[in-house]
This record gives C-alpha cells, structure tokens and sequence, in this order.
C-alpha cells in the first residue's frame, strides 16, 4: 500500500494534534485523588458550565461515565428504561447487570428514539412483586440506530414524561456534541431536561482519553466514590484532561465538517452497485454512515477485509451491515479516495 489506509472505523481512532499535545505538555498538573489537579478540575468546571449543571467528574470512558451514573442512582433490582439497540445495551459487556444488579426495560424505536407513551407504558407498577422503575436512558446521538440526532421537542417532551413518572432521566451523550452542531443548538437545550450526562472527549472531539459525568452537586460526590470503588480514580491525569479542554476550545464547531464529509461519503456510497445506503445522502444526520450489503458481496466482515486491501479500514455493525465515521483525521480529500476504494471492492466482489 503506497498510501496509509482511510481509517473510517470509528471516530475513537484519532491521534492528538501538535496543538493539542503542546496544551498537554503545558498543563499544570497535580494528584486529582488528593484533591488538588488543577487542570482536571478545570475541566470539570468547563463541561459542567457547558452543561449547566452543578458539578461534573472527569473519568477514563465513557462506559464508566454511564456505569457511574447507574450505579450512583439504582440499587440492585432497580430497572433502566432504555431504547433495545442502547450502547449501554449492547457494547457495555453487561456491565449495569454486573455492577449496579440492575434489569433494563427496553423500548424499540425509529434511530435509537421513542415516544413519551412508550415510557409511560414501561413503568412497572408499585407492587412488592415488580422491580423499581428507577433511570430512564436516552442515548443522543445514538451511534447503533445511524448517528441520529433526537429532534428538541421529542427529547423534551420524553424526558419530561421520565421525569413526571418519577425516574432519573439520563443522557448518554458520548456524541452529544455532533448532536448539538447538527442542530445548531447549545447542548442545554438537551441537558435542561435531564438529571445527568455523559460526555466523550475521545470520540468526534479528538481528544486522546476520557469522558465526564455531569450532574448535581450530590450525585457527582456520589459517583466520584464509586469512581474510586471502579478504579478509575487517576493522579496526574491534568495531562490528559489539558487534551480535553482544549477539545472544547478548538474541535466542537468544526464537527460541521464531519457531518459535511459524511453526506459526501453518502452520495458516493448511494451510487455503487451493491450497496444500499441507510437514508439519503442529504438526511445523513451526523458523523455516521450506515449501510448494507447485498448478499452477492458476502457479510459484513468479508467485506471489510476486502475493503481493507483497498485501503479503508470500516466495522461490522451486524451480519451485513457496515458502519462508516467521519473524524477529524480524514479529510474531504480522504473522503473522496475512500468512495473510489469502496467502489473498486464492491465491483471485485459482484465480478
Ligand atoms: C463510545 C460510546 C460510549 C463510551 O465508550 P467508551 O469506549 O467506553 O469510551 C458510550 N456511549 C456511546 C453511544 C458510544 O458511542
């Protein structure tokens, strides 16, 4: 290979830049179990702002930022309510079973969203026999339902619905960023009606690691115990939140180019023989594209492989289903090389 591969298989691939590793390098640092980092604490300041709420905890994943979240709010025996393809769900290796000893209620959907009702008629009633409805779980962007953005007024009205029937609405908000840019709208309109969220700096922000878990006062002091109790309690870890913030400062409005170069890679993807877009090019909603495979073209990961030979690097998201991400180190131009290589692959494949 005369060219180093398009690597499309998510946006966690990308590397820090020369900016971002000078902020690093600049960083003044302390030890953030004894209470004095201060760039952590700088940056757990910035993200809570940003969500308007009280306090936030900078944390290793995001997994750990939505087990936190459970775990400092259910008891075991207490019931998620979250949608049937959830992150939480299917990429969080059982985690709120193992951890917190907690069921989920699961609610199917349009994208990863659903109506108040839905809610609504998964609260289990007040009896001895009937786990506790406790969280509900709405996942913005939601990555397995094709990067979707949940309209405003849904968002709101389902999370008002949690809220009157009594439940911690939670956001797994790992993309709310490309969410908010998709709609040109501040994540306060989403965080406004929610308990809690989830936010990763190592996905479409281009930070190296870590995630934070925002809320109240009461349940962050909650969930830094269970941090600890999680191991994921870290010292020096200004070093990696100084990557973090400047993320925040740098790498939010450009998200645009993303979604920009995932509707190019669409259009190019809509026009090769054997391969069937999810949705139109114009309505891809943020940094992903889905798509699937005609049966002539073998699975999912058959295809993968042969795509790799071509220079583009995608994942399996079910048996003849492939997903696509745009990130900060792919450009229009990548872009454009990668349609040409997905092209060559599917013709080798149907010849
Ligand atoms: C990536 C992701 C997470 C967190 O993943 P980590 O790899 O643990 O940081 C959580 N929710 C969603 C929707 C995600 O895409």
């Amino acid at each position: 290979m005369q060219t180093p591969p398009i690597d499309l298989r998510s946006d966690t691939v990308t590397r820090p830049t020369m900016a971002m590793r000078e902020a690093m390098m600049a960083a003044p640092l302390g030890d953030d179990v004894l209470g004095d980092e201060p760039t952590v604490q700088a940056l757990e300041a910035k993200i809570a702002a940003i969500c308007g709420k009280e306090a936030a905890l900078y944390v290793p994943s995001g997994t750990m930022a939505n087990q936190l979240a459970i775990r400092s709010v259910c008891e075991p025996g207490d019931e998620i309510i979250a949608h049937k393809e959830s992150h939480i769900i299917q990429y969080e290796t059982g985690a709120p079973a193992a951890l917190s000893g907690c069921m989920i209620a699961m609610l199917d959907g349009p994208g990863g969203t659903f109506a108040p009702e839905d809610v609504r008629a998964a609260i289990r009633p007040k009896d001895q026999h009937a786990p506790i409805s406790k969280m509900l779980l709405l996942e913005n962007t939601h990555n397995k339902g094709g990067g979707t953005v949940w309209p405003v007024d849904q968002f709101a009205t389902v999370a008002a619905e949690g809220r009157a029937c009594g439940l911690h609405v939670h956001i797994d908000g790992a993309r709310l960023m490309n969410a908010c840019v998709a709609l040109s709208v501040a994540p306060t309109a989403f965080t406004q009606h929610v308990d809690s969220v989830s936010v990763c700096f190592s996905k479409g922000l281009g930070a190296p690691v870590g995630s934070a878990l925002v809320g109240s006062a009461s349940l962050i002091a909650r969930a830094r115990r269970f941090r600890k109790m999680f191991g994921g309690a870290m010292r020096q870890s200004g070093l990696l939140a100084a990557a973090c913030i400047y993320a925040l400062d740098h790498h939010v409005a450009r998200l645009a180019d993303d979604h920009a170069n995932a509707r190019r890679l669409a259009r190019q993807i809509a026009s090769t023989p054997g391969l069937s877009l999810e949705g139109s090019p114009d309505t891809i909603p943020t940094n992903m594209v889905f798509f699937k495979l005609d049966a002539r073209l073998g699975t999912a990961k058959d295809f993968c492989a042969r795509l790799a030979q071509h220079g583009v690097a995608a994942i399996g998201m079910g048996p003849a289903r492939v997903r696509m991400v745009t990130h900060l180190d792919v450009s229009a131009n990548d872009i454009d090389r990668a349609g040409e290589a997905i092209a060559r692959a599917a013709k080798e494949a149907l010849a």
